[in-house]
C-alpha cells in the first residue's frame, strides 16, 4: 500500500520510517511512504504556501494552489466532478473530521493508495476539501499543531491490519476488533513487587483461561468505555 503524504514537514516522518513494524513493512515493500513537500510547489520566490484569512481573525491558512498542484502530482487523485470524484482516497487529517476507529482503518487498508494531507496553522482552504478530499478525519477530540501526528495515527492503524505485516491471530484478539477491550496481559516474572500472576493463566486450562478473559474484557469495556457496549446492544 502506498501513503502520499502532503506535508510542510516531511522530516517529521524520518525517524518514524525506520521504526519497528513500520520500518520492517517498509523494507520489505509491504508499505511505501511518498512524501511530498508542499512546498516545493510554491511558485513565488519566498516559497510562499499560506496567507491570513478571509474574513479576518488571527492565523494563517495554506494557500490552494500550492496544495492542488501537490495532489495533481500524485497518480490517481482526481479533482472532484460532483459526487466522490473515483481517484484515489484523498484524506484531509482535521479536528472537524468524522472520528478515526478501527472500522474506518480496516476500510482504508482495502485500498492500494491514499493521499493524506498534514494541514498547518488554521488549516487549508476549504476550496481543497470541495475539490478533491474524499474523506475528513479526526483522530480526536482535541487540537494539534498539525496533521503529521494525525497522518502517522492513520498509517500506524492501518499498516499492522495489511496482510503479512503481523502475526495475523495477534489481531483478532485486539481492543476494538470484536466491540471489547483487550483482558489484561501479563508476562515473566510470576511475582513482581509482591503481585502474583493470576493463577488461572498458569494452569493450562485454555477453556478457563479464555473464559477468564472474556470476563476481563467485559469488565474493562464497562469501566473504562461503556459507550462500546451500548454500541453492541441492539
Ligand atoms: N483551526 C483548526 C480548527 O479549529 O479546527 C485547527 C488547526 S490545527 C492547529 C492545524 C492542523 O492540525 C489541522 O489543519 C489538521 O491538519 C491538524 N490537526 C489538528 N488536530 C487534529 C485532529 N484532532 N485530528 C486530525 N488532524 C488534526
Amino acid at each position: 500500500m502506498i501513503f502520499h503524504i502532503l506535508t510542510l514537514f516531511p522530516e517529521i516522518f524520518e525517524g518514524y520510517k525506520s521504526s519497528s513494524i513500520l520500518g520492517r513493512a517498509l523494507e520489505q515493500n509491504q508499505v511505501e511512504l511518498d512524501l511530498i513537500n508542499i512546498r516545493d510547489f510554491a511558485r513565488d520566490r519566498h516559497r510562499t504556501c499560506d496567507d491570513a484569512t478571509y474574513g479576518g481573525g488571527p492565523g494563517m491558512v495554506l494557500k490552494p494552489e500550492p496544495l492542488a498542484e501537490a495532489l495533481e502530482s500524485v497518480p490517481g487523485v482526481k479533482q472532484k466532478r460532483g459526487g466522490r470524484g473515483g481517484g484515489i482516497p484523498v484524506v484531509y487529517l482535521t479536528p472537524s473530521g468524522k472520528l478515526w476507529s478501527q472500522g474506518l482503518a480496516q476500510e482504508l487498508a482495502a485500498t492500494p493508495r491514499v493521499a493524506l494531507i498534514c494541514g498547518r496553522y488554521e488549516g487549508i482552504d476549504q476550496r481543497i476539501i470541495d475539490l478533491f478530499v474524499t474523506d475528513e478525519i479526526s483522530v480526536g477530540d482535541y487540537i494539534l499543531n498539525g496533521g503529521e501526528v494525525a497522518a502517522m495515527v492513520v498509517i500506524d492503524t492501518v499498516v499492522r491490519l495489511l496482510k503479512g505485516v503481523i502475526t495475523e491471530g495477534s489481531l483478532v484478539e485486539e481492543s476494538f476488533s470484536q466491540g471489547l477491550l483487550e483482558y489484561p496481559q501479563y508476562t515473566r516474572p510470576a511475582v513482581f513487587r509482591g503481585h502474583r500472576v493470576p493463577e488461572i493463566l498458569m494452569s493450562g486450562h485454555h477453556a478457563e483461561i479464555e473464559r477468564w478473559r472474556r470476563e476481563k474484557s467485559i469488565e474493562k469495556t464497562r469501566r473504562n468505555r461503556p459507550d462500546l457496549q451500548r454500541e453492541q446492544e441492539p
